[in-house]
Formats: C-alpha cells, sequence, structure tokens
C-alpha cells in the first residue's frame, strides 16, 4: 500500500512526531492479521462523516481509512555519498510513495541544531540538496543507457530526452516536484527510473507553541514550500495531547488557539498528497472507509473490499453523504430519488455511499 516516508535533519522532532502518530495505530485495532515493521505506523483517518453514518445506522464500530507513514532515519548532510546511513536510507525513501519533511522552527536552545541554528529555509535545501545528488547520480549512469536506447528504438527517445531535461533541472538546484512541469519535463516518462524528487512533497514545520496564533509567521513558511503542502504543529504538545482524556486534550488545544491536533491535519494533508479518497460503507455492523486512488471507477472500488466484488460487478447503489444525511436516513433518501444506480463505468467521488451489487 501507498505509504509517506518521513524525513528530516537530526533532532527536528521526528521521532516525537513518529511516536505520536504511531500511538495512534489503527492497525493493531481493525487489521490484526497485517504485520507491520517498527518504522511504520498506520493511523486512521480522521472523517468526522464515519461517526454521522455509524448513527444513521447504529453500526456497532467505525474503521476509519487506514494511511501509513514511515520513519526514514539517517537522512543527514552528504546521505547521498554515503553518510551516516546513507544508502539504507536511499532504499528506504525510493519506497514512499509520497515524502514528509519534518523541518525545525521551534527555538528551544537546549535542543542542539547539526548546523548550530534554527533555519527553516536551510534545512529545506539540505535535505533537498541531498535527494537531487542522489536523482542526479541514478541519472548519470542511465544517460548513456538511454541514448543508446533512443538509438535503436524510436519509442525510447522520450525517455532518454526526458532524462538529460531532468538531469538539466537537478543541476540548477530545482527539484522535479516543484520544476518538472513548468520546465515542460515529462515525469511519466521517467518512472521506471525511480527519482526521489519526483515524489509529492508534504512539510510539516515543528513549531514553537506561541507561533502557532502567528499568521503571518506561519505564512512566511507556507511560503518557502508552496506549491507543496505545509502543515504546522508543536510536537511536543501533540505528543502529550496523545495521552489526555479526550475534555483535557480539547482543554489543552483551546489554550494554545486550536481547533483539532496538528496530527489530524498532517493525516488528511498527507493522505490528499498521495493522490487518494475514499468512499463509504455503512450498516449495522460496521461504518466504514474505504481507499481508492481519484479516479477510480465503481468495479475498481468494489475490488479494495474483494476481488470478487470486481469480478462479479454487477451494479453499485450509491448515494452522496451530504445528500444522505440532509435526507436524514437512507428509506428517506430513496423516496427523494437520491439514492442512483451506477454502472461499470461510473468514476467514484470522494464521499459516496456505496451498497454494491455482484454476482458469485
Ligand atoms: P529527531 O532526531 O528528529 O527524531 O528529533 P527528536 O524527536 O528526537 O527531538 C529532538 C529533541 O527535540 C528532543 O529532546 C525533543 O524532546 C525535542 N523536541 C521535539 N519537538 C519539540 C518541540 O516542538 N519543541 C521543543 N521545545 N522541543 C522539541
Amino acid at each position: 500500500s501507498l505509504s509517506i516516508g518521513i524525513v528530516g535533519l537530526p533532532n527536528v522532532g521526528k521521532s516525537t512526531l513518529f511516536n505520536a502518530l504511531t500511538k495512534n495505530d489503527v492497525l493493531a485495532a481493525n487489521y490484526p492479521f497485517a504485520t507491520i515493521e517498527p518504522n511504520v505506523g498506520v493511523v486512521g483517518l480522521p472523517d468526522e462523516r464515519l461517526d454521522k453514518l455509524a448513527s444513521l445506522f447504529e453500526s456497532q464500530k467505525v474503521i476509519p481509512a487506514p494511511v501509513s507513514f514511515v520513519d526514514i532515519a539517517g537522512l543527514v548532510r552528504g546521505a547521498s555519498k554515503g553518510q551516516g546511513r546513507g544508502n539504507a536510507f536511499l532504499a528506504n525513501i525510493r519506497d514512499a510513495s509520497a515524502i514528509c519533511q519534518v523541518v525545525r522552527a521551534f527555538s528551544d536552545p537546549n535542543v542542539v541544531h547539526v548546523d548550530g541554528k534554527v533555519s527553516p529555509k536551510d534545512d529545506i535545501e539540505t535535505i533537498n540538496t541531498e535527494l537531487i545528488l542522489a536523482d542526479l547520480q541514478t541519472l548519470e549512469k542511465a544517460i548513456p543507457r538511454l541514448e543508446k536506447e533512443a538509438k535503436l528504438k524510436k519509442d525510447r527517445a522520450g525517455v532518454a530526452a526526458a532524462a538529460k531535461a531532468a538531469a538539466e533541472l537537478l543541476n540548477g538546484g530545482t527539484t522535479l516536484y516543484a520544476g518538472a512541469a513548468a520546465a515542460g519535463i515529462e515525469v511519466d516518462e521517467l518512472r521506471e527510473l525511480h527519482l526521489l524528487t519526483a515524489k509529492p512533497f508534504l512539510y510539516v514545520f515543528n513549531v514553537d507553541e506561541e507561533e502557532l496564533a502567528n499568521e503571518e509567521f506561519l505564512a512566511s513558511l507556507r511560503e518557502l514550500v508552496a506549491p507543496a503542502e505545509a502543515v504546522f504543529m508543536d510536537a511536543k504538545i501533540e505528543s502529550e495531547l496523545i495521552d489526555l482524556p479526550e475534555e483535557e486534550a480539547r482543554e489543552l488545544l483551546e489554550s494554545i488557539g486550536q481547533t483539532e491536533p496538528g496530527l489530524n491535519q498532517l493525516i488528511r494533508v498527507g493522505f490528499r498528497t498521495l493522490g487518494l479518497q475514499t468512499y463509504l460503507t455503512a450498516g449495522p455492523k460496521e461504518a466504514r472507509a474505504w481507499t481508492v486512488p481519484i479516479g477510480a471507477t465503481a468495479p475498481e472500488a468494489a475490488g479494495v473490499i474483494h476481488s470478487d466484488f470486481q469480478r462479479g460487478f454487477i451494479k453499485a447503489e450509491i448515494v452522496s453523504f451530504d445528500d444522505l444525511t440532509a435526507a436524514g436516513s437512507m428509506s428517506a433518501a430513496k423516496a427523494a430519488g437520491k439514492v442512483r444506480m451506477e454502472g461499470k463505468d461510473y468514476v467514484m467521488q470522494d464521499g459516496d455511499v456505496v451498497e454494491f451489487r455482484f454476482n458469485v
């Protein structure tokens, strides 16, 4: 399944954040047969719609969509040249579908910064440089081979040209994620090279609690990484929130001017960055969110529940979450003509409440 790799310089709060995430682990509760690595945290996508569905259908439990985070330790300056855990780190990051950089913006003088000063801009550049150097190594190895192939086979010319354009962009210090589109580079052509900087990026700024309410400061950080998305949190507070009873957690959040934990925002933004969306099912047993790529058809969505559902797909009975809750019940939604029968070409929409009909 798709995962988000967490990277960052040492001492920026990665472990603090990752530990807070994994205390939320949904895997143990809902996916008992999955095996899991110690550096993987599987958390539930926060979704208020599930609680509403559960009360409409009197469901016994709620099962959110899982989102996987992988703690990728060992990214230090020089990693692309084998410093630190070097190549092991690069192999781990290659497996991730998106890259989440944790960036230190908190100023605590008791926590040493590896480069001696707190500078989000410099830290982002340090990490980008390592990823860019790793991609340049990959490209320098591949380009002579791709050029040979292009001479023999016309259909390899596109890959060879894209690889050369990518190397040029990276040499200028820009990641493929940030710059490929503007430079007219077809990153899809380069998929076989598994380039790191072509993955979607998102950023977590680990800020002091006082800064969380400083809109101007947050905007300046957001600007550093646009068009990638930014999430702001105080990782230390997040790790405390996890251990508090609900009421006290709410009070602590209110005291720092927040309406929900930063972790929830991170999970949602991460999920979106992976290009995923959910549809919903509900009944007396459970109200549940299922993950599909944006653009998935109804039979593909059925296949996420069980491959038999996809093979024997007949049709899907679908009502949007909003129409269902406005009507107040499934029978009222049907009476109002809001429940549609969709066939195999239907493209799923986020928040569709679905019942599949299939042959076995
Ligand atoms: P990692 O090396 O990136 O995994 O960083 P850690 O999570 O181990 O954090 C390094 C140190 O910074 C620890 O002493 C943490 O308690 C501290 N730390 C982490 N997040 C925060 C924060 O938001 N504020 C402050 N003041 N300290 C933090």
